[in-house]
């Protein structure tokens, strides 16, 4: 399912997320958009250093992106990103009209606390877009993209879980 130009990709999304080393309490999320083979985008999570709650890796690599190709849409264009994409990035990548989702993790393999809803997988706004031409796929080099976080099983201290 996934090519050696995928896993590529992926490392370089791991590189980015751990530019500023491994603690999983800082979510190091690293994303990189491609276009014809080319990365125009590599960035990383930096809600904290920005104080920007939108600045997720993922759109951090769509604005960088979009300058890059002087176009909000990046139709052919793919996404990587270590962790699967929160709701808002989710949506972000429908409308800037990315033609692929490749992810690391998925919700199932890290805490609760990289994800904003209970239930609901966000993932779900991909199968009810307009868009039929979004593909989206899951699993890329899973195992070292799941290291970078804390485990669903981990305890993880209140004050670091993001999400509550
Ligand atoms: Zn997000």
């Amino acid at each position: 399912m996934f090519s050696e130009e995928d896993e590529r990709w992926m490392h370089t999304a791991i590189e980015a997320a751990t530019e500023r080393g491994r603690d999983p309490s800082l979510s190091p999320i690293g994303a990189v958009i491609v276009l014809k083979g080319r990365a125009i985008a590599v960035e990383r999570n930096r809600t904290e250093e920005l104080c920007d709650a939108t600045a997720h890796a993922e759109m951090m690599a769509f604005r960088k992106a979009g300058v890059a190709v002087g176009d909000m849409e990046l139709r052919n264009a793919v996404l990587y990103s270590t962790l699967q994409p929160c709701g808002m990035c989710t949506m972000a990548s429908i409308w800037s009209k990315v033609g692929r989702i490749v992810y690391g993790a998925g919700r199932d393999d890290v805490h609760q606390m990289y994800f904003e809803d209970r239930n609901f997988d966000t993932m779900n706004f991909v199968a009810d877009a307009y868009r039929d031409d979004l593909v989206l796929e899951g699993g890329c080099l899973r195992k070292e993209c799941a290291a970078l976080y804390y485990g669903p099983d981990d305890d993880v201290p209140k004050e670091e879980q993001g999400n509550i």
